[in-house]
């Protein structure tokens, strides 16, 4: 066994060092406009009406408060992701995006995409301004990936070498475009993507871990992923752990936080039950999951 997991928020940060893990890069957390946030939560006070389940948001504290929590859990690094649900929203939620990761020590400047005219320039500028990490929401957008007004887009992304956190599975809720093998033709035209697959997929794991052996570029994400909040809804594959043995340089941390239903230290906890379920995975998987990977994919320095 690598190691025991961390049992509460409390314990993040010397559980880390005790590893010699110099901090965690999340790649997959949210900061909105305020305004957005507050519909976002609004959202999820009724995700029994639109999920079926309760979903009580357990960092639900104004962002300040939300920033310093990550700072106690040892998180170093981390992509604030921002996402429209309509047209003419894209582009002023990027330019919030890149100032906010460039005014917010830890964070780091992101866009995010939606086809309309126009779409194309404004993220070939915000790559210009900084932005290190893409968020596309094929679920809440309700958008075709393979929409042609995005077709330049991807090509800005791979041509840069961005990465792009794309939530193209049917979790929690199918869309008109999610699914794999939709976002699969995307990648059959660009090969070359830094693609993130949010969520791992879910609950698509198997689409999601063949696309990785298949393209170079493509990640997945470990946000909610192994849980017992979404094990109940999504599980995972049985041989999980054995699956990920040769591809342990493509799985990076994400959280989902602060939106999430439960503690921080639980998504930890589920990452290392995989690095101890499998000897090839382990304390180098471990570290290549929660730093260094996530690292690389978002050209940290530390
Ligand atoms: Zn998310």
């Amino acid at each position: 066994m690598v190691a025991a997991a961390p049992a509460d928020d409390g314990q993040v940060r010397s559980w880390l060092a005790e590893l010699g893990i110099p901090g965690l890069v999340d790649i997959h957390t949210h900061f909105l406009p305020p305004r957005v946030l507050r519909k976002v939560w609004a959202y999820f006070d009724q995700a029994r009406v639109h999920y079926g389940v309760d979903w009580p948001i357990r960092y639900r504290h104004a962002e300040v408060t939300r920033l310093q929590v990550l700072r106690d859990l040892g998180v170093t690094t981390f992509a604030p992701l921002v996402y429209p649900h309509k047209p003419g929203m894209a582009a002023w939620l990027t330019e919030w995006a890149v100032d906010f990761g460039n005014r917010t020590p830890g964070a780091v400047p992101t866009a995010t995409m939606y086809p309309e005219p126009g779409s194309a320039e404004s993220l070939r500028a915000a790559v210009e301004a900084g932005a290190r990490c893409v968020k596309v929401h094929v679920q809440v957008g309700g958008f075709d990936p393979r929409d042609p007004l995005l077709d330049e887009s991807w090509g800005v992304l791979a041509e840069a070498g961005v990465p792009a956190v794309v939530h193209c599975g049917h979790g929690p809720l199918p869309g008109s475009y999610t699914g794999l093998d939709v976002f699969g033709e995307v990648l059959a035209r660009h090969p070359r993507l830094v693609a993130v697959l949010a969520h791992a997929g879910m609950p698509e794991y198997e689409s999601a871990l063949e696309l990785v052996s298949r393209y170079p570029g493509v990640h997945m994400d470990t946000t909610m992923v192994g849980v017992e909040y979404t094990e109940r809804l999504a599980p995972l594959p049985r041989d999980w752990a054995a699956r990920l043995a040769d591809i342990g340089d493509r799985i990076v941390l994400g959280t989902d936080f602060p939106n999430i239903p439960y503690p921080y230290a639980e998504q930890l906890a589920a990452i290392v039950g995989w690095a101890n379920a499998d000897d090839r995975l382990g304390a180098l998987f471990l570290r290549a999951v929660l730093h260094d990977t996530p690292g690389k994919l978002l050209r940290t320095r530390s």
